[in-house]
Order: C-alpha cells, then structure tokens, then sequence
C-alpha cells in the first residue's frame, strides 16, 4: 500500500499586511474598538478579543474620544478624516489597499473611468469605490470578462481588489491585450495573495484532496478552494478550525492530503491541523 502523507503549501496562512495589523493593535496596552472584524479568520478576531479589544460594526458603537482601529481593508481619506473628528484614529490599513487607491486616483485624475474587478461588498474594495465617490471619478465593478466585454469602448483603467483570483486576472489580461486598447490594465493584485495562490496551485497538482484551513468570509480563501478544487484529483474542502477536520470526509480512502491557509488564517492553526491529520497515519513531508 502507498504511504500516506500530508503536506503545508510553501506559502500558506498570514501574509505580512495581517501579522502587521495584528502587531500594531495588539503592540497597544489601551483597550479599543475595531471597525468592523479586522480580519477575516475568527481565531484571530479571538485573540483581539482576548486581548481586551472590542469588535463593532458601527461608529456609532464607539464613544467619542476612544480609539478606532481601522482595518487592513483600508478606508476611503474622507472616512478617516471624518472619523479623526471625533476619535483617536489607529490606521492600520495595508500599505498594498492604499496603492491600489493610489493607482486608481492617479489614473481617474486623468480622465480614465476605473473599471474594478472585485467585489462591491467586500470592505476593500468599498474603500476604493468611496475613494473614487470622494474625487467624482467614474468606475464599475466586475467580477467576470464577459462583464468587461459589455462595456462601450472608453478610456477605462483596470484595477483588482488585492485578493482577486490571479486565474480570472490573468484571463482578463490577455482578454485587453488582444481585444481592448482602451482598456489600461494595471496589476494591483497583492504579492502574498500571488504566491499564495502559485504555492497552492503548485501542491494541487500533485494530490488527492486539499484543506483550505480558514475564515468562511474570507475573499482570499473562497478564491483558494475554488482554485485547488479544480486542480486536485478529488476535490478541495474548507473549514475555519482545526478540529473541524472530519477524518470521514476529509481523509478517508485518500493518500496525498495537501493543506493550506489564506492570508488571514494563523500559521500555528495551519500546523496544527497538519499534526492532526499526521495522527491518522498520514507522514509529514
Ligand atoms: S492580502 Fe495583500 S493587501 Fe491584504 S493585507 Fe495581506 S498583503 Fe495586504
């Protein structure tokens, strides 16, 4: 019988723009209250949490002179200006959020419409669009080719939400290069999100079933699972904790398990969920 073995993605779990929002909030001794769920993977919310920090979806929870901590997403100038008035104001948004504004911004001044490849509900990409709102430029937001291709021929530019699938980007890419000169596609997708995505796709290839360990609202994780269930030779699941693993579903009657984590999942939970499939028989490598 084929030895069994389970292996981590070489690039898996919190990419440096999450452990840097983690540092700077929990680096604070002062208890505050975070704008929305900082990040997407409920262990993480957890130990915030623990750490005396509060979680609330609106401003309004939050009393005037406290501190807001505004997430990696990112937040449109305005909304921080505003927020300023009332409140210590703890930025923590992801240096890579800002250049996709900045990439916008710089190409909407110059009379282009900002065509969005993400999603319109997705904090980040609501940051962007504010953003835009804010300076009068004009966007759209889409999610597939066939989207940009409805659009009448224009000065557009192109930009994703960081944690776009690099598949779909790719596609739209050679899409404007062959069909759409006046489309100026600018890549704006983040490097951990990329090699996230290469690390999987690469492990993928050469097992039966991979585990997606990570937050349920996670845009980087959803596209992860998408990702690796096409290319494995059984599929893909994803769950948020470790001991979800279900043995039954997620082990049995395979020999290659390959395991990986989006950009909000801690890497400790990753290993973990490794070391517990290693107790079902399988060998690390
Ligand atoms: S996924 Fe990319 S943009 Fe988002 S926090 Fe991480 S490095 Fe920054």
């Amino acid at each position: 019988m084929p030895v069994k073995t389970v292996e981590r993605a070489n690039v898996a779990g919190q990419c440096w723009g999450v452990k840097r929002t983690m540092e700077m909030i929990l680096s604070k001794k002062e208890k505050m209250n975070l704008l929305g769920t900082p990040i997407h993977n409920p262990e993480a919310v957890k130990q915030l949490e623990t750490a005396g920090h509060k979680v609330i979806e609106d401003v309004k929870d939050a009393t005037a002179g406290s501190t807001v901590v505004l997430s990696a997403h990112g937040a449109a100038k305005s909304v921080k200006k505003e927020l300023s008035r009332k409140f210590n104001v703890l930025d923590t948004s992801c240096p890579l959020v800002d250049k996709v504004h900045l990439s916008a911004l710089y190409r909407g001044k110059h009379g282009k419409t900002i065509i969005i490849l993400g999603k319109s509900t997705h904090r980040e990409t609501m940051g962007t669009i504010q953003e835009l709102k804010d300076h009068k430029i004009p966007y759209v937001v889409v999610h597939s080719v066939d989207e940009i291709r409805k659009l009448t021929i224009a000065d557009y530019a192109l930009v994703q939400q960081t944690t776009s699938s690099l598949k779909l980007a790719e596609e739209i890419k050679r899409y404007v290069a062959r069909e759409r000169p006046d489309i100026e596609y600018v890549d704006t997708i983040c490097q951990p999100t990329k090699d996230h995505q290469l690390a999987a796709e690469e492990l993928s290839r050469r097992v039966d079933v991979m585990l997606v360990l990570g937050g349920n609202k996670s845009e980087n994780n959803e596209n992860l699972t998408l990702l690796c269930r096409g290319l494995t030779r059984k599929g893909a699941y994803q769950f948020e904790f470790p001991n979800q693993l279900r043995p039954e579903v997620h082990l049995a009657g395979f020999f290659a398990i390959g395991v990986t984590g989006g950009a909000s999942t801690p890497l400790e939970s990753i290993d973990q969920l490794v070391e517990l499939i290693r107790l079902h028989g399988f060998r690390k490598v």
